[in-house]
């Protein structure tokens, strides 16, 4: 049997192939692996034609090979369109260049100003599409330390069939995150702030999901950053900020990207674009003192840390959950090395690869780092960063290359973190939005509930009920 992008296996080898739409609606593979498509699409002979696309018709471009039958093309087409259409920017990610000749790629013109807005406007848009294809309701469950709740929620607010319950710890969001979440009017949005820490939230979550049966009844679900609908949304950007520079400035061949990493969701994408052919000569991971990944990349081992509370803290993660991807490529795509590897890192919390990967440059930034990066490139550039780009920033000044543009991720506009902001810049009006000044004052929209399963189940059938 030929092999085929738009048909899923699992990196620990344990289930049949599926077709795009089970990948999306499965999300974590049944054998406890992540899904990949069967081969990765070679494009370098589409670059050309790819580079004048407008970012919608070159995301048709870049995700029709791994959707496949799945759907009408016309469908696809249409569901692109309108994801990107909430982005305040028509060119949906803008390219900045800086005096020092950096180039940034503002992710962060989606609704949620940060950059989970460009997958979780999609795979809001594919679940609706979906459901209305298959019948079936779905129950969005997850719980946020701050950021990544407002985009799932804007990614399906007002979706029919679709009901969001996020979960996040009262009191311990920021003012302005608890106020991107809690002020969406739509009826299908519901914020339960708990009284606990984040972790009791995470387990809240795990513990149901692990109850099958109410999982099942309820039509219970996850947009968590492993399914593969998000990593498919963000390729595109790779494609599109090289070709936007290619474009408006020296017409150089190839670039050097530097992205702020957490998850390895982001990066991961930019690893399959290059895979892809895109004109990428090498990423450049950067980690702030969650350093898991900086660490591997450079040494070849990939232990557990404990997680430090940073200024960038949507990158506070230790163990990335799209890292097992990567493991898959580097162990020449044979599913049982990985799982091999997995449970060696499950039983030992370390495992050790040899030899360094060309593709990547991996460094971390402490909080001083990214004080100062944002303090320099306002003072010298005029340009604000927020402290996750910061991150991405300084680290990526340490790999600079004469031939080589680099071109740096910006994943989230400054506005969002207030207090980093002040603290680099002394001064408080320096890198507001418009559209954050507006919520301030709004009533809230939130019920506070024990962290407690029980209640938070109660909760879940009770408001089901009165649909
Ligand atoms: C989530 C997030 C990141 C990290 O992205 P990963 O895909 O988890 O690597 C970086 N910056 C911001 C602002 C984020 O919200």
């Amino acid at each position: 049997m030929s092999h085929s992008s738009s048909l899923y296996i699992s990196t620990r080898g344990g289930i049949k192939p599926l077709g795009f739409s089970e990948a999306v609606l499965m999300g974590l593979a049944e054998d406890g692996g992540l899904l990949l498509p069967q081969i990765i699409p070679d494009c370098r002979n589409k670059l050309a034609a790819w580079s004048h696309l407008s970012y919608s018709d070159l995301a048709f471009e870049v995700m029709s090979p791994y959707v496949g039958a799945a759907m009408p093309s016309e469908s696809l087409k249409a569901l692109i369109k309108q994801s990107y259409a909430s982005f305040s920017s028509p060119e949906v990610v803008p390219l900045v260049k800086l005096d020092n000749g950096l180039f940034l790629a503002e992710l962060f013109h989606g609704p949620t100003l940060a950059f989970k807005d460009v997958a979780l406007q999609f795979l809001g848009n594919l679940f609706a599409w979906l459901l209305q294809e298959r019948g079936g309701k779905l129950n969005i469950l997850g719980a946020t330390s701050g950021d990544t709740g407002s985009a799932a929620i804007y990614g399906v607010r007002g979706k029919k069939n679709i009901n969001i319950f996020i979960l996040y710890p009262e009191g311990r969001v920021s003012a302005l995150q608890e106020l991107q979440m809690a002020t969406v009017p739509d009826a299908n949005v519901h914020c339960l702030a708990i009284k606990g820490s984040f972790d009791d939230g995470q387990r809240i979550i795990k513990e149901i999901f692990a109850e099958l049966d109410f999982k099942k009844q309820y039509s219970l679900g996850a947009v968590n950053s492993v399914n593969w609908a998000r990593i498919l949304a963000q390729i595109v950007y790779y494609f599109w900020a090289c070709f936007r520079v290619q474009e408006k400035y020296e017409q150089p061949q190839r670039f050097q990207v530097a992205v702020p990493t957490g998850n390895f969701g982001d990066i991961f994408a930019g690893y399959i674009a290059k895979r892809m052919g895109a004109p990428i000569e090498r990423l450049i991971l950067a980690s702030n003192q969650n350093d898991i990944l900086s660490r591997f990349f450079n040494s070849g081992e990939y232990s557990r840390g404990q997680v430090n509370v940073t200024l960038s803290p949507s990158m506070d993660i230790q163990v990335a959950s799209n890292f097992e991807r990567y493991l898959y490529y580097r162990c020449a795509e044979k599913p049982a090395e990985v799982s091999k590897l997995m449970r060696q890192f499950a039983a030992e919390q370390r495992l050790q690869l040899p030899g360094k990967d060309p593709d990547f440059e991996a460094g971390s930034g402490n909080d001083a780092e990214t004080l100062e990066c944002i303090k320099r490139y306002y003072q010298n550039n005029g340009y604000v960063l927020d402290p996750h780009s910061a991150v991405g920033v300084s680290v990526a000044e340490r790999f600079l290359c004469q031939d080589t543009p680099t071109i740096c991720l910006a994943t989230a506009h400054p506005g969002k973190f207030p207090e980093a902001l002040k603290t680099a810049l002394h001064d408080e009006q320096i890198g507001r939005h418009p559209e954050l000044e507006k919520l301030k004052g709004k009533p809230l929209r939130k019920t506070i509930i024990e962290a407690d399963k029980e209640k938070v189940k109660a909760f879940i059938c009770k408001t089901l009920q009165q649909i």
